[in-house]
């Protein structure tokens, strides 16, 4: 494999020696080689001969419980949730058995809060059994009027710790893959700083899988995160965000590339940094999808404008 300039750019802005012969080859025809942190305008999206898409492993879907059970309070259940293996990262294959989430009550009229209620109820949720395991809540961080809003799964040990998305290892990861396109989670105008929220609040012990029930408790919040931020574009990170955002068990391989939608919200997906980490060959897939949204941003940028500059 070799690399045109296109490649080596992104891997010098995620950080990354390029893994197999350094010697550049041209891009193909009609193709411009960017360099990525200083363009502005829209992007080329990598032709296909840029990488093969990876073989993902099948996914199986765990099936809902068809009749939740009763929702108590966690604490009139036993102490804790029958554990799941360690998640070992965002891509790898479901796990076959399906443990029972502990639910308490959900709390209501989530859809027309503001942000500081919004928080303060996601702080004191008590909807499932992570409540008893976390350190704290983890919000969401980020620009309340983004044009990029990001999501991915649900708090590690370094994010339960710290209260923020995004801080161990995949987050400083995240954060070179955003400089790459311009963008950052640090304080800058709406245009450059992104949103950044998970699917889940609460951290699942020992880094296990989300329970689809955990999953269904929590997501009332992401979604008024969502609205309220109304950002141009979702970027969808790793199967449990992609899955558990556009309802569906298909694998991120076959859902990539192409613009999909929620809550009017157009969503790219792509994979989660901290696949990534484990399977840097597919970095090149992550920046095509990087790109795509990019492009996405700057059309929805300029068809705003273009209503705005409009007659009244
Ligand atoms: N992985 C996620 O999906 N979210 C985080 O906040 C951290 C790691």
């Amino acid at each position: 494999m070799r690399w045109t300039e296109r490649q080596l750019a992104m891997l010098r802005e995620m950080g990354v020696p390029p893994f197999w012969p350094t010697e550049p080859v041209a891009a193909p025809a009609g193709v411009p080689v960017a360099a990525p942190a200083a363009a502005s305008g829209p992007v080329a999206v990598a032709p296909s001969a840029f990488a093969a898409a990876p073989q993902e492993a099948p996914v199986a879907v765990r099936p809902q419980a068809s009749a939740p059970p009763p929702r108590t309070p966690p604490a009139a259940r036993p102490a804790a949730a029958p554990v799941t293996p360690a998640r070992p990262g965002a891509e790898a294959p479901a796990q076959a058995g399906v443990a029972e989430a502990i639910l308490g009550p959900r709390p209501t009229g989530v859809d027309s809060m503001d942000w500081p209620t919004l928080r303060d109820t996601v702080a004191g949720c008590q909807a499932c059994g992570l409540c008893q395991s976390r350190t704290q809540t983890v919000f969401g961080t980020g620009h309340v009027q983004a044009r990029w809003m990001l999501v991915g799964e649900a708090p590690g040990e370094q994010e339960d710790r710290q209260g923020e998305p995004f801080v161990g290892r995949a987050g400083q990861l995240l954060d070179r893959m955003l400089a790459a396109v311009g963008l950052t989670r640090s304080e800058a105008p709406p245009e450059q700083q992104v949103y950044i929220a998970n699917v889940l609040k609460c951290r699942p012990p020992a880094n296990r899988n989300p329970l689809p029930q955990e999953v269904a408790q929590c997501e009332p919040f992401l979604l008024r995160q969502m609205a309220l931020v109304q950002p141009d574009l979702i970027l969808a990170m790793g199967r449990f965000a992609v899955q558990s955002l556009l309802k569906t068990s298909e694998p991120i391989g076959k859902l990539r590339g192409r613009v999909h939608e929620v809550q009017g919200i157009p969503v790219v997906v792509t994979y989660h940094p901290a696949y990534l980490l484990r399977n840097p060959a597919d970095k090149a897939l992550v920046w095509d999808d990087l790109c795509r949204a990019r492009e996405l941003q700057v059309s929805r940028a300029a068809v705003r404008s273009g209503a705005h500059s409009g007659p009244m």
